[in-house]
């Protein structure tokens, strides 16, 4: 093995490690994948290890690997404490527990004066009735965990639904949130390696649809230079009180007073894909440099703009993208199924204009429009 080739065990195997399979490869690193079935999108990139073949097909991975990762915020905590006694686990167990619970990464946010929304954990439906008196309404309750694509919410516009809302998505832990009235959704991704380099990429758009993120431009349109910064300066504060190795991804409201965070990711990120042909380094790659101690790749964009459009539920007659000099198609693996993302196109282009034109072609041929 070169000086620089690492053995990297991938705690999951869909399409976020299918990603950074393909770009660790070119760096000579290897991959196992740790994962529930042999169909999954990764498995067929490096040694598959699924749970139900083997009762030692963890420890098996554990072997495998110089260093591991995951790919969900939902991977088990105390399994990753366990793993880190004998092998790196990046990003480490700090990140994990924080961003897996709404409430832990909202009081983070508080301590390191990241603005967010107003917000009260509740039990119970008195709890709840007593949030509401506190935060006001409107406010959007959430499960405190494993809410994910927009499942596990209830936007409460008015008193009378508080005992629907309970009787939906209670009876567990949950929390209400002030109601954050934004003009659009952002996020940033960071990457930060063992020796304290630091990276981040623009700011980009997020356009969501029934909770599922459809569509993201990079760089965002009009955002300032002191907005970048003022992101960056939130990320910088997280990823040195986390002590965070890997690529970290925040969720933001721009609103009239500034920006407002909603939640993290410690991971690559859906509204990061644009990376791959959009930036000069891609989040997947840089987030293998971080885990394996090198130096970590420029973050700028190679073209003005770019967006990501998912492909989600059905793939449709997406070949016709190949057909498009300026767009480039990733499809996952994945069978087709109401709501699941199977792919995404990346479109370049060199203006808003030529943008929208490319995206005017692209929804002809997307199944949803
Ligand atoms: P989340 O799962 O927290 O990312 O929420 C899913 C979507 O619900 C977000 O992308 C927003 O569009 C919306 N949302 C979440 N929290 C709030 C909030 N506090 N105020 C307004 N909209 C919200």
């Amino acid at each position: 093995m070169t000086p620089i080739t690492k053995r990297i065990g991938v705690l999951g195997a869909g399409q976020l490690g299918r990603m950074l399979a393909i770009a660790g490869y070119p760096l000579g690193q290897k991959f196992g994948f740790y994962g529930l079935n042999h169909d999954e999108p990764s498995a067929l990139l490096g040694h598959m290890h699924v749970q139900s073949d083997d009762t030692q097909s963890l420890a098996k991975l554990v072997e495998f690997a110089d260093v591991i990762t995951f790919e969900s915020e939902n991977t088990d905590v105390e399994l990753v404490r366990q793993i880190a006694q004998t092998t790196p686990v990046y990003p480490g167990e700090k990140s994990l527990y924080m961003s897996q619970h709404r409430g832990r990464e909202k009081g983070l946010f508080t301590q390191l004066n990241i603005p967010c929304a107003p917000y009260q954990l509740v039990d119970s439906l008195e709890s709840l009735h007593q949030a509401v008196d506190k935060i006001g309404l409107p406010a959007v309750l959430k499960t405190t965990t494993e809410g994910y694509d927009g499942k596990g919410q209830f936007v409460l516009r008015d008193a009378t639904q508080v005992d629907q809302a309970w009787l939906e998505i209670g009876g567990r832990e949950l929390i209400l949130e002030g109601f954050v009235d934004f003009q659009r959704e952002l996020s940033i991704i960071a990457v930060r390696n063992a020796h304290n380099e630091h990276v981040y990429y623009p700011l980009v758009q997020n356009v969501h649809h029934q909770g599922i993120l459809r569509y993201s431009v990079a760089p965002a349109r009009k955002v300032s230079d002191a907005v970048q910064k003022q992101a960056e300066q939130y990320m910088l504060s997280l990823l040195d009180e986390l002590d965070h190795v890997g690529v970290l991804t925040l969720e933001l409201f721009e609103t009239a007073q500034g920006l407002v965070a909603n939640e993290m990711a410690p991971r690559v990120h859906n509204s990061g894909h644009w990376t791959i042909e959009g930036a000069n380094t891609s989040q997947f790659e840089n987030h293998v440099r971080a885990i394996c101690g090198l130096p970590l790749g420029d973050t700028s964009p190679r073209q003005p703009l770019a967006a990501m459009v998912n492909i989600i539920g059905q793939i449709g007659p997406v070949h016709e993208v190949l057909k498009q000099p300026n767009m480039s198609l990733h499809l996952y693996d994945k069978a087709e199924r109401a709501g699941r993302k199977l792919g995404h196109i990346t479109v370049l282009a060199d203006s808003e204009e030529a943008l929208f034109d490319s995206m005017k072609t692209l929804s002809a041929f997307l199944p949803q429009g």
